[in-house]
């Protein structure tokens, strides 16, 4: 059972928690609960780090930001003892969760789960912090905003878990943000190549790695909420979202159960900034030149046009790269002006990225065109479009962002009232 930044952000919503995680304890689970910290907590940390020092040491910077979760840990141990149940934590350094040192981004590399199974066994219900590992150095690492999913599918890989429910503030994986489109519909079942798309294109219900590291693993997933009442249908009816492989979906779709459609689900992206370099020269190994020195930094450049060439042979490069490596990546070519041989940068921060995904889209054309359509109608602007097998990607203004959104999801006859009609 894993439970995010919401819904332990408080005494009171732990105290919920706390019954939620007793009641499964008492249906005669064996149960490992890895928690995340109170919401808004970690980003109040990272601001602590840039205060104390803006070039922070990564190293120290997972010192800090690690210690959201060990409080909620340990505070849900205690309210689970006062409930009258054994519970203890487990600090990500103790069992341990080994990690490679990439400190801020680490990634689990296994996780010695003797001790905690021998614990387990004995009826102790374990508590363990999301989103900490331990390094090869021997410190403490963190994996990555939004990690605590990963921690808790990693644990229920290392445990043999039946299922990993991930509890959050919305009661499933929705066609598309229930926040942004009212009409959006609860899906039963997403296969875990979309969710994988849809969580890397920014659906963040759940983080893109997790996804990952479940398909590999065969970690049975479920998405629910934790904000429910007594009379609630018990985790175990599968009242929230489950991620299945393709053959288990075909199953469900042969019973009936859903329906499939071209497109499963949208996503929107506004993480992403938008890099031009003007005139490039128009010859062999330009474009290499600008993303050599971007993928030795690390720097993960998505969507990319190169324009018509324009007289003299120089040409217009334009991509995107995440927001949080917007000033690096100028820098870095910057650098490599002369050797580049560009006229200017030009950047922009206010790009959104809208995706469309769906495994329909392998065995059916005219999804893109309805996209593009569905968006000139309504006078958006699309800058850069790229492409996947189950997904379209288009570029435009981030004030267009909940418009697009809303508008792609009626092309797509995904609003909830067309189901019902
Ligand atoms: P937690 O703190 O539990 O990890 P997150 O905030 O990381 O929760 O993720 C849950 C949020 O993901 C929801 O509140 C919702 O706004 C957002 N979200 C984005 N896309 C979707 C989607 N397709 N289905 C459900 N939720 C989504
Ligand atoms: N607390 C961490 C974050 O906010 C990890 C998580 O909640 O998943 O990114
Ligand atoms: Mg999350």
């Amino acid at each position: 059972m894993k439970f995010g930044g919401t819904s332990m952000a408080g005494t009171e919503r732990i105290r919920r928690v706390a019954n939620i995680v007793r009641k499964q304890a008492a249906g005669g689970h064996e149960v490992a609960v890895v928690v995340s910290a109170m919401a808004g907590e970690t980003d109040r940390l990272v601001n602590f780090c840039r205060e104390a020092n803006p070039l922070y040491d990564p190293a120290e910077y997972d010192v800090v930001v690690a210690s959201g979760e060990q409080v909620t840990s340990g505070l849900l141990a205690l309210t689970l003892q006062a409930l009258g149940c054994k519970a203890r934590s487990w600090l990500g350094w103790q069992l341990p969760i080994h990690t490679i040192e990439a400190h801020a981004k680490a990634r689990i590399e296994d996780i010695d789960s003797e001790a905690l199974l021998a614990s387990m066994a004995a009826g102790e219900i374990a508590v363990i912090p999301g989103f900490q590992g331990l390094g090869h150095d021997n410190r403490v690492t963190t994996l990555g905003r939004g990690g605590s999913d990963t921690s808790a599918v990693a644990v229920a890989a290392a445990i043999g878990a039946d299922r990993c429910d991930i509890y959050t503030d919305v009661d499933g994986v929705y066609t598309t943000d229930p926040r942004i489109v009212a009409k959006a519909r609860k899906l039963k079942a997403v296969t875990y190549e979309e969710m994988l798309e849809l969580a890397s294109v920014g659906a963040k219900v759940l983080q893109t790695r997790s996804v990952g590291l479940a398909m590999k693993e065969g970690v049975r997933v479920q998405v629910l909420s934790s904000f429910i009442g007594d009379d609630a249908v018990p985790a175990d009816e599968i009242p929230g979202t489950m991620i299945v492989s393709e053959s288990e979906m075909e199953e469900i779709l042969e019973r009936g159960e859903m329906e499939r459609q071209h497109v499963t689900g949208i996503a929107h992206d506004k993480n992403e900034a938008k890099v031009i370099l003007t005139r490039v020269p128009d010859r062999p190994g330009a474009v290499a030149h600008i993303f050599e020195p971007l993928a030795a930094a690390s720097i993960n450049v998505d969507m990319i046009i190169q324009n018509v060439g324009r007289d003299k042979g120089e040409t217009d490069v334009t991509f995107t790269v995440p927001m949080a490596d917007l000033a690096r990546a100028q820098a870095l070519l910057e650098d490599r002006r002369e050797e580049i041989g560009f006229n200017r940068i030009i950047t922009d921060s206010k790009i959104a990225k809208i995706s469309v995904v769906g495994v329909g889209m392998k065995s059916h054309a005219g999804v893109a065109a309805t996209m593009f359509k569905a968006l000139a109608e309504r006078g958006i602007n699309i800058q850069a479009i790229s492409t996947s097998e189950i997904k379209v990607s288009v570029m435009i203004d981030e004030d267009e962002t909940e418009l697009a959104v809303r508008v792609l999801h009626t092309a797509y006859g995904l609003d909830a009232s067309d189901e019902a009609a």
